[in-house]
C-alpha cells in the first residue's frame, strides 16, 4: 500500500434503491488508479441514517484507503437543541457505519454558532460532543474536523478558532482535515498552513487538496481542479508533501481529468 494514499472523493456511489452505482466506489477507484476514496454514506444533505452498503464487504477487504465525509447538515456545534441533538445522534451513527466499512476516519465540518452567540459555546458543544461519546465507549473510528471556508463565528475557519477548538477536544485524540481550498478562502498563508495547524493540533491526518476558483480571502468555497484555479499549483503540491498523510482530491472532473490529477500528486509525493 502507498506510503501516502492519494484517494478522490465519489461520493455515495450508489443509486436511489441502494445498489451500486456503475460498479460503486472501488471501481471508480479503479478506474482513476486512485488508492483511496472518499464516500458519503447516504444523502448529504439529509438525516437518515445510513444503510448497510452492498459493497461494505469488498471495502473492507480492499487495499483502497477509505475515508466517509459525514453529511454536511450536522453542526454539533450549534446552540440550537434542535439542530445539535440530532447532528450528535446521526454523528454516531454515521461513525459506527463508516467503521463497518472499514473507513480510516470519518471527516466532518467544524460547524458554527449564531452572530448572536458566544463562539465559547459551540467549542463547548463539540466537548461535549466527544465525552459524552466516550461515555459510550468513544467513537469506533478517528473523527477529523476539517477546516471551513466562511461564515462569522464557525469553529474551524480562523487558525484561532481552531485553536480553540483543540483546547476543546484535543484530549479526545481528535484528528484534522486541511482542505486547501477553504484555508484560501479563509486567508490562511498556505506557504506555511501545515506548520501553523500543527502548532495547534499537533496533527493533520487528511488533506483535502482543492484548488479554488476565487481569490485568498473571499470565503467562497468553490473547488476548482487542482491546474485550473487561483491557488498556485506547487504551493498545492507544497501543503500535500509537508502535510505527509493521506490525499483526497475534491476537485471537479471526469475519471480522466482525476487520473490526471492523482498522477500528478503521486509524483510530486515522490510514489510513482
Ligand atoms: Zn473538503
Amino acid at each position: 500500500m502507498a506510503a501516502h494514499p492519494i484517494g478522490v472523493h465519489v461520493g455515495p456511489g450508489l443509486t436511489e434503491d441502494n445498489q451500486l452505482d456503475d460498479g460503486g466506489p472501488l471501481a471508480r477507484a479503479a478506474e482513476m488508479d486512485a488508492d483511496g476514496v472518499q464516500v458519503f454514506l447516504g444523502d448529504p444533505q439529509g438525516w437518515k441514517a445510513p444503510l448497510p452498503r452492498p459493497d461494505a464487504e469488498d471495502l473492507l477487504a480492499s487495499d483502497v484507503a477509505v475515508f466517509v465525509h459525514a453529511p454536511y447538515v450536522l453542526n454539533v456545534a450549534s446552540t440550537n437543541n434542535r439542530i445539535r441533538i440530532p447532528s450528535r445522534k446521526n454523528l454516531a451513527v454515521n461513525a459506527r457505519a463508516a467503521a463497518a466499512i472499514g473507513a480510516r476516519g470519518m471527516v466532518v465540518h467544524g460547524g458554527h454558532v449564531l452572530a448572536k452567540d458566544d463562539p465559547a459555546a459551540g467549542f463547548d458543544n463539540w466537548r461535549k460532543t466527544f465525552a459524552r461519546q466516550a461515555g459510550d465507549g468513544g467513537f469506533p473510528l478517528p473523527l477529523l474536523i476539517e477546516n471551513t471556508a466562511g461564515g462569522d463565528n464557525a469553529m474551524a475557519r480562523e487558525l484561532g478558532a481552531v485553536s480553540r477548538l483543540w483546547d476543546a477536544v484535543g484530549e479526545f485524540d481528535a484528528g484534522f482535515v486541511l482542505d486547501t481550498c477553504h484555508a484560501w478562502a479563509a486567508g490562511w498563508d498556505l506557504a506555511t498552513a501545515v506548520d501553523d495547524v500543527r502548532a495547534v493540533t499537533g496533527r493533520i491526518d487528511l488533506v483535502h487538496l482543492n484548488n479554488s476558483r476565487d481569490p485568498q480571502g473571499s470565503g467562497r468555497d468553490r473547488h476548482a481542479p487542482l491546474t485550473a484555479g487561483e491557488i498556485p499549483l506547487e504551493l498545492l503540491l507544497e501543503v500535500a508533501r509537508a502535510a505527509d498523510c493521506p490525499v483526497v482530491l475534491e476537485t471537479p472532473g471526469d475519471a480522466a481529468s482525476h487520473a490526471e490529477e492523482v498522477a500528478l500528486v503521486r509524483e510530486a509525493l515522490g510514489e510513482a
